[in-house]
């Protein structure tokens, strides 16, 4: 049931990313659809906020993790409160408890149709095969979501999940599947996706969504979509189930302000998300509309056991996207490759983790040892990361918990014995760094390359498999150190 988060085992990212570098196509959307991200990221926050960015990302950290660290009052005070407004609540321990959950609902309404409206935590569970194998036909209301529905694809990335694609495909996504006419305008082809969808809509039995925070102090949820498609799927179903993971819960609407704000900014750029939806309870009398029925189900799947372990912090994560959008590895690989619904740095080290709390045991990290791996550390995940959680620190605890565990490859260990010794002896070190560069020279000279190194030998002959070592380029550090170091001394020597 868990496919998309416990791939067959162990997964192994390299296959998958070296077709990913391959694929020019995927490279070109992925890359310059994140890179822009990045960019209108960083300028919004200047514009908005300029110096107080990281204040107000310290408190939303702090807020987090109070509410993390109360975690227990919290899912009472929420629990209490939304029955008292009329829902149900549901708690469920694993993903395959919380389908069954939701199975039991629609059954005993009959459901045979439902329109489910963009959910990470349904994902994850694989909710969308458990009530299509029921005989419950489900259709993605978010538009990105919709058109990988009808393509048999899976997401690629936290908030756009079709980043992968363009709009030829989905031009002819809808030709194929929907019998609509050729059309690559924007405008038209979300036309035809809004008329296909309407009568579902109003015919659905039963809508499915998730959230994005639960407010313990009023047993509500908060949803923040840009297209409406959750208004429309928590208004016209009888029935209404949001799923949610455990860590989405705050105090309340008076904590809400500092993520609103940072949520959309890291994500898409927008100072909101468009829409910004309350549900608490289902219906009331004298109202015209939303559910009869409110369900909401509280999913653990591995959370406590997250939350009692030294990674608690990455419960934090308000699945923004914006450390997928500034990594220099996704931007290369797009999602697919890390073999899990959460990619990008925060998948790297989520998955393994979840999949820990749920096994017991090692079991999540050997099954997924490539993922450690997939990362620069250059540290831009943290940078942008609007609750400020230390990606790379924990990249580097799995690093060396697979070391321990004889997990690592051994060009590894080798590699940096190797880099060690030569550093250690600064004569041999110059000479090597000045064979490399005659090397570099020569080679320009035979064909135009500016590689140093295309086949490594030995241990190194993987890393060069689908990379070249470029030149270095500017000014050496061996230069640049001995020129200031001789203005600072001209410096004081003139005081
Ligand atoms: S880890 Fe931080 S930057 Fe990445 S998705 Fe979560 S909140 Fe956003």
């Amino acid at each position: 049931m868990n496919e998309l988060i416990a791939p067959p085992l162990p997964f192994d990212m390299k296959p998958r990313a070296r077709e990913a570098v391959r694929d020019l196509k995927l490279q070109q959307f992925v890359g310059s659809a994140t890179h822009l991200k990045d960019i209108h990221r960083g300028g919004i926050f200047d514009r908005d906020f300029g110096h107080d960015y990281d204040a107000l990302r310290t408190v939303a950290r702090d807020t987090k993790q109070h509410a993390l660290d109360h975690l227990d009052e919290l899912l009472e005070q929420f629990i209490a409160n939304a029955r008292a407004s009329g829902a149900t609540v549901h708690a469920a321990t694993t993903g395959a408890e919380a389908c069954e959950i939701a199975l039991r609902i629609a059954r005993a309404h009959g459901a045979l149709s439902c329109v489910k409206s963009k959910s990470m935590v349904t994902e994850e569970i694989g909710l969308l095969p458990a009530f299509e194998a029921a005989g419950i036909k489900t259709l993605e209301t978010d538009l990105g979501e919709f058109i990988l529905q009808i393509d048999g694809d899976a997401p690629s990335h936290i908030v756009t999940p079709m980043i992968h694609k363009d709009r030829v495909a989905t031009a002819q996504s809808f030709v194929r599947e929907l019998g609509a006419r050729y059309t690559e305008d924007p405008t038209e082809l979300t036309m035809i996706a809004r008329e296909h969808m309407r009568g579902l809509y109003r015919a659905a039995d039963i809508g499915v969504s998730g959230a994005n925070f639960l407010l313990a102090d009023e047993g509500a949820a908060v949803i923040c979509t840009n297209e409406g498609n959750f208004d429309l799927s928590v208004g016209g179903p009888p029935v209404h189930i949001v799923f949610v993971g455990i860590e989405k819960l705050i105090r309340g609407a008076r904590d809400l302000a500092p993520f609103l704000k940072l949520l959309a900014r890291s994500g898409t750029a927008q100072p909101l998300t468009v829409y910004t939806s309350f549900v608490r309870g289902p219906r009331r009398a004298g109202e015209h509309g939303g559910p009869k029925e409110l369900h909401f189900v509280l999913v653990d799947a591995g959370r406590v056991g997250v939350l009692a372990s030294e990674k608690r912090d990455l419960l934090r994560c308000i699945r923004c996207g914006a450390c997928l959008n500034a990594c220099p590895v996704y931007r290369k690989v797009g999602g697919h490759s890390y073999g899990s619904m959460y990619a990008g740095p925060i998948g790297a080290v989520l998955t393994p983790e979840l999949e820990r709390a749920q096994a017991g045991g090692g079991a999540g990290l050997a099954n997924y040892a490539d993922l450690p791996r997939a990362s620069s550390l250059c540290g831009a995940c943290y940078e942008v990361c609007p609750v400020k959680i230390d990606i790379p620190k924990f990249l580097l605890h799995d690093r060396a918990r697979l070391r321990e565990r004889g997990l690592s490859p051994k060009s590894e260990g080798a590699m940096l014995r190797l880099w060690r010794w030569l550093a250690e002896r600064p004569m041999l070190f110059r000479l090597a760094i000045g064979a490399a560069r005659l090397h570099a020279r020569l080679l320009g000279q035979k064909d135009g390359s500016r590689a140093w190194l295309r086949a490594a030998p030995g241990p190194g002959a993987g890393w060069t498999q689908s990379r070249d070592l470029g030149m270095p380029t500017g000014e050496r550090f061996r230069d640049w150190f001995a020129t200031h170091a001789a203005k600072r001394d001209t410096k004081r020597g003139a005081r």
